[in-house]
């Protein structure tokens, strides 16, 4: 969890900086990960998640900052010094060996026992169901067995901490659902810390026990999936959670408190708040048969268990989105009543980051 330090911490990052040349890849990165923790690291491209991860295992050095893992300063060791295991997108197999020589390469190298190693091989094929494809080659797999390869052999590594860099980002949508759950099934099962990078916002919503969401080599909020969902700290936050994501709609004064720009007949929220930005996530707008904030239909999705509507409000090129169980009949066009909840998100404009609620 976001709060655990000091020496139950099995990941401690202190002002971790990293500098390529002119571009600063990672900018006063602190954080903490507790044993047994899955740590997503969540982010657009570019903005230093698989940096982080490779200063993390020792991959780069750090140009600044410490790393300390299980309590222990690791910042100037090699990677094979870590206690680390890794797996990435690329899962990185030899297309010459067998499944099982590409499970045990690594404990091969380490010089582990052959018994030992045997036995191992066997409980990491069982608990990924390889049992049945040890003799075969990577070619001879689809891509969701060599992701089990792959990870069979971070798992014979018995690491304590295990690192993922995007490690589901080459397979088809359903292989992904499925792996997801195999993965946070596993990582639980073995009680690992495991910082997984993605850009994927389910991914990282879905797995976390913690998400380090990143901008521009700075952690924008480090929080567990239902905080950053409930309460984003900052207008990127609130725009990178959610699909669709969370609407931010211009406030202004109007005569019976603030309004959103361009509607000023239906007040939105208490006076004190004209001037922000207030967000609406699509779950929280509900059409009205009754009195509501007038409003104008833009776009029809429908997705099975629910449509989302995409409306436009007043005439200050305001827009939001409704998201409302099973099928909508409206046609693009159409007028309709919103009825909307009490203001609960609400950000400074110039800064971008969250405001308290108004009293
Ligand atoms: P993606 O999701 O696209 O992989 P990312 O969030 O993992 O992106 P990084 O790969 O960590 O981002 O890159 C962070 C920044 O550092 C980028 O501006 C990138 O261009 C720069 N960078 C990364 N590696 C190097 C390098 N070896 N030399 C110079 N610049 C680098």
């Amino acid at each position: 969890m976001p709060s655990a330090s000091g020496p139950q911490a099995a990941i401690q990052l202190d002002a971790v900086r990293k500098q390529f040349g002119e571009t600063r890849a990672l900018d006063d990165i602190s954080l903490t990960a507790a044993p047994g923790s899955l740590v997503v690291l969540l982010g657009p491209s570019g903005c230093g998640k698989s940096t982080l991860l490779r200063v993390l295992a020792g991959l780069e050095p750090a140009s600044g900052g410490h790393v300390r893992l299980n309590g222990r300063d690791v910042t100037g060791l090699p990677p094979g010094a870590r206690g680390l295991s890794m797996v990435f997108q690329s899962y990185a197999l030899f297309p010459h060996l067998t499944v099982a020589e590409n499970i045990l390469f690594g404990l091969r190298a380490r010089r582990v026992e052959r018994a030992e190693r045997a036995a191992r091989l066997e409980r990491a094929a069982g608990m990924l169901g390889l049992a049945k494809l040890l003799d075969r080659r990577p070619a001879q797999l689809s891509g969701g067995q060599q992701q089990r390869v792959a990870l069979a052999r971070a798992v014979v590594a018995e690491a304590p901490i295990c690192l993922m860099d995007e490690p589901l980002s080459n397979l088809d949508a359903k292989l992904r659902a499925e792996m997801r759950r195999e993965i946070r099934a596993l990582q639980q099962r073995l009680g690992l810390t495991m910082v997984y990078v993605t850009h994927d916002q389910v991914e990282a919503m879905s797995m976390a026990d913690q998400v380090v969401l990143m901008r521009e080599g700075r952690i924008e909020q480090d929080a567990t999936p239902a905080a950053l969902y409930a309460e984003p700290a900052s207008t990127f936050a609130a725009g990178f959670i959610g699909t669709p994501p969370m609407a931010l709609l211009r406030l202004e004064a109007g005569p019976g408190g603030a309004v959103i720009a361009g509607a000023p007949e239906h007040p939105v929220a208490a006076p004190a708040a004209a001037g922000a930005l207030l967000g609406l996530r699509p779950e929280q707008v509900a059409p009205t048969e009754g009195e509501g904030l007038p409003a104008r239909i833009t776009g029809v999705e429908f997705l099975g268990a629910e449509t989302v509507l995409a409306c436009a409000v007043g005439t200050g090129g305001e827009t939001l989105q409704a998201r409302v169980p099973g099928h909508h009949a409206l046609a693009a066009g159409s007028p309709i009543r919103l009825r909307l909840p009490p203001p609960v998100h609400l950000f400074d404009p110039a800064t971008g980051r969250r405001l308290p609620r108004p009293a």
